[in-house]
């Protein structure tokens, strides 16, 4: 078994999934990073799966579907920013090869969102970051990223770890501790997240659970307080 999270630009994160030689790449962008992880674990992906259709996501999709003869496969409510070869709608699991992945439908961010679901990992695109959320700038809907947060979240283990398509902790912490200057648990992991920028090292992923703690749109309480919330995160 292998996961790997693997950064690229500044903030992006792409991951490898692989079950014996069954391997998939998620939201992989960057057909270079892509490729380069999947040489380092020796596995060959045969499928690209996407948490939303945004460039910064799929972007790298038509080179990789062509140079790895790979499936892409997404939602196709988000289909009019890449080329789904095979749209996950309505499908509560993928069976690709050995590989498993739960999907869970996210929509707000973009209306095609989802969440991934593998071995203990919950891989949550730009729906859900650590210590926030995405914006609806591009496509997406306040209200309806609310919905989400308000139904699904609550359903999911809490042991879960969360691992997002951007690393924002810091920024989003600061948000949050302008907010909620006691959080304790907000200032642990800020503390935590610059020690491993320090030290040039990957942060941790939080479990769900611990999200709840230092993450206030994991508990807005409704979909006004969510939407007011994302308004004022909007505005920093
Ligand atoms: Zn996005």
């Amino acid at each position: 078994m292998i996961f790997a999270r693997r950064r690229f630009g500044r903030d992006n994160y792409l991951y490898l999934l692989a079950e014996g030689g069954d391997a998939a790449l998620v939201d992989p962008a960057d057909p270079e990073t892509a490729l380069e992880v999947s040489r380092l674990h020796g596995v060959h992906p045969r499928w690209i799966v996407h948490t939303h259709g945004h460039a910064d996501h799929s972007g790298g999709s038509a080179r990789l579907r062509e140079v790895l003869d790979a499936e892409v496969i997404g939602h196709g409510a988000d289909g009019s920013w890449f080329r789904p070869d095979r749209d996950l709608a309505g499908e509560g699991e993928l069976a690709l090869g050995a590989l498993r992945i739960g999907v869970h439908p996210a929509p707000g961010h973009t209306p095609g969102s989802v969440l991934l679901e593998w071995r203990g990992r919950l891989l949550t695109g730009d729906t859900l970051f650590w210590s926030g959320c995405g914006n609806c700038r591009h496509g997406g809907d306040p209200a309806r990223l609310a919905e989400t947060f308000r139904t699904v979240f609550p359903g999911l283990d809490p042991r879960l770890e969360v691992h997002p398509g951007h690393d924002y902790a810091e920024v989003n912490l600061a948000f949050v501790l302008e907010r909620e200057p006691g959080n304790q648990a907000a200032a642990g992991r800020l503390s935590a997240v610059r020690a491993a920028r320090a030290a040039r090292v990957e942060p941790e992923a939080t479990e769900l659970g611990e999200e709840v703690l230092v993450n206030p749109f994991l508990r807005a309480g409704g979909n006004g307080p969510f939407v007011a919330l994302r308004a004022l995160r909007d505005a920093c």
